[in-house]
């Protein structure tokens, strides 16, 4: 599989290739195809495998088939991470492929701060449409659950929804079979 054949934007190609990376890892060329398709997905996949671009890279062409945001709007995307140092390795990710000026279009962070964001006034998830839960047995074994609940509870259930995981035990699994419609697996 090339890079070309998932159907990607050409700035989003030419970012790709300046990083010198030669083609899609075994997770992207399969998980692109579902996320850019719309479908919620399970990834099952650690750290190291190219996890991030196999959901951040659909995000972006996402975000580009939406209308404008406008004045009180919160973010299209919202990516969930169980630490602030991995949201900021997300964050530095998605930036090298997502110019946009406006740190609206995609929030990340963890279910904590954004619990605090939503409780201040400082953003809303009206808008959101596509929604990803990195880690999300990290996340459980933190006890995160009661935030990703309230968090979830938020965001209009036509989204799109992608879970990420480095393993598929019985808490994960009761989260994608709530959370997720008809999703797909993909497992490396
Ligand atoms: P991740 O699994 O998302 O934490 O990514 C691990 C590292 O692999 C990151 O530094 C990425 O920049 C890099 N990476 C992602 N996709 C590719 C690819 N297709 N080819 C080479 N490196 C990649």
């Amino acid at each position: 599989r090339t890079f070309e054949e998932a159907g990607f934007p050409d700035y989003v190609l030419s970012t790709l290739l300046q990083q010198g990376f030669e083609k899609p890892t075994t997770i992207q060329s399969q998980g692109w195809p579902m996320a850019l398709s719309g479908q919620d997905v399970v990834g099952i996949a650690a750290t190291g495998s190219g996890k991030t671009l196999s959901y951040a890279l659909p995000s972006i062409v996402h975000i580009n088939a939406q209308p404008t945001l406008q004045r009180g709007d919160g973010p299209i995307v919202l990516i969930l991470a169980p630490t602030r140092e991995l949201a900021c390795q997300i964050q530095a990710e998605v930036s090298k492929f997502d110019s946009r000026p406006d740190p609206r279009w995609i929030v990340i962070g963890t279910p904590g701060r954004i619990i605090d964001m939503l409780h201040g006034g400082h953003t809303n998830l009206r808008r959101t449409t596509y929604l990803v839960l990195d880690e999300a047995d990290r996340m459980l074994d933190m006890g995160f659950e009661p935030q990703i609940r309230e968090i979830v509870g938020q965001i209009r259930p036509d989204r799109q929804t992608l879970m990420w995981s480095a393993t598929w035990p019985k808490e994960v699994r009761i989260l994608a079979e709530e959370y997720l419609k008809d999703y797909i697996q993909v497992n490396i």
